[in-house]
């Protein structure tokens, strides 16, 4: 294993079973496989319901995958028990969409900040990290005075910032970005990446950065990888994924990003994604895009294409690239 890698997914499986249907599962993720480097932002792109989040999850032990391993540094944690999982929980950390939901209403912030600190054992009350907290949220933007507040009292942006404390007060070196500004207005979206990124300098952070279109990761990671389906159809360096898109899935994807100017939006050749979704209980055979493909061949509707490199790591799973 490369030294400098912080998390590595191998071949992940994961199948939910169907309520009342006792032979049916739900193609979540089916043989995912990929390595974030220390300090790399991986950015995972696909529609809803391509397994993006189920990969996070399954990382964070949140589900347990159905095979596959995880590894954090040389550690396979994929089958630690929860109490040995417990210091590898404090080094990974997660930050999800929906700021609103993600935080009990009940509790004030020094509570919802100090609630990560109590269930590793480092403190037993809020009031004792107190001095911790306030440091913390003046880093992400809050102040002292924000203590004794509830979420509702707060906007997105700023309950996104409180999500942001919760997962830093920990000091992890791996933070999961699930789709963390979808729910935000533009307006305060470049405010929430940038102090991402600016965490990201000072504590030397590794992310996985989880969205639903190419525009969003865009400008942040350094590797990105397109699913479809719950596999991985395109994975490789973030410029090249612009400049050369291979899989017809990836382009597609490409096309549906709005362009500010109509002159460049009408002279842009590129055809968007038709059709929806096809069930991930029975997912097609072949290729897993075959149904929705403007390029479609027999081969594809037979034969499932291998993710393979097609040269300088840039890896795709396509016939076209046979
Ligand atoms: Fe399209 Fe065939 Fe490539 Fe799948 S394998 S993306 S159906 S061309």
């Amino acid at each position: 294993m490369t030294e400098d890698v912080l998390v590595r997914v191998n071949n992940l499986v994961k199948h939910f079973p169907v309520p009342g249907k006792r032979k049916s599962v739900v193609h979540a993720v089916d043989d995912v496989s990929f390595a974030i480097r220390k300090g790399e932002i991986l950015g995972l792109v696909g529609e809803s319901g391509c397994g993006k989040s189920t990969i996070a999850k399954s990382i964070v032990r949140m589900h347990k995958p159905t095979s596959g391993s995880i590894f954090m540094g040389s550690r396979d944690i994929t089958g630690l028990s929860e109490k040995d999982l417990k210091p590898y929980r404090k080094r990974m950390q997660m930050v999800f969409q929906d700021p609103y939901s993600s935080l009990n209403p009940r509790m004030t912030v020094l509570k919802l900040v100090a609630e990560p600190l109590i269930a590793q054992g480092i403190v037993s009350k809020a009031r004792q990290a107190k001095d911790t907290i306030v440091d913390m949220l003046n880093n992400v933007g809050l102040s002292a005075e924000h203590c004794s507040r509830y979420p509702h009292e707060f906007s997105g942006g700023q309950r996104q910032r409180i999500c942001l404390a919760r997962a830093l007060i920990l000091e992890p070196e791996f933070i999961i970005l699930d789709e963390p500004i979808s729910a935000l207005d533009v307006s305060i979206q470049a405010q929430v990446i940038n102090l991402l990124q600016e965490f990201k300098q000072k504590r030397s952070l590794t992310y996985l950065f989880i969205a639903h279109d190419l525009s969003m990761v865009r400008y942040v990671s350094d590797h990105v990888g397109v699913m479809y389906l719950g596999k991985m159809m395109e994975y490789c360096d973030s410029e090249q994924i612009y400049n050369r898109p291979l899989h017809p899935y990836t382009q597609g994807l490409l096309a549906a990003v709005p362009v500010p100017d109509p002159v460049s939006a009408i002279s842009k050749n590129t055809t968007a994604i038709e059709g929806d979704l096809p069930s991930p209980i029975s997912p097609p055979e072949g290729c897993r895009f075959h149904t929705r493909c403007s390029e479609c061949m027999n081969i594809c509707r037979e034969e499932e294409p291998k993710l393979r490199d097609v040269g300088g790591g840039h890896m795709v799973a396509c016939h076209l690239m046979d």
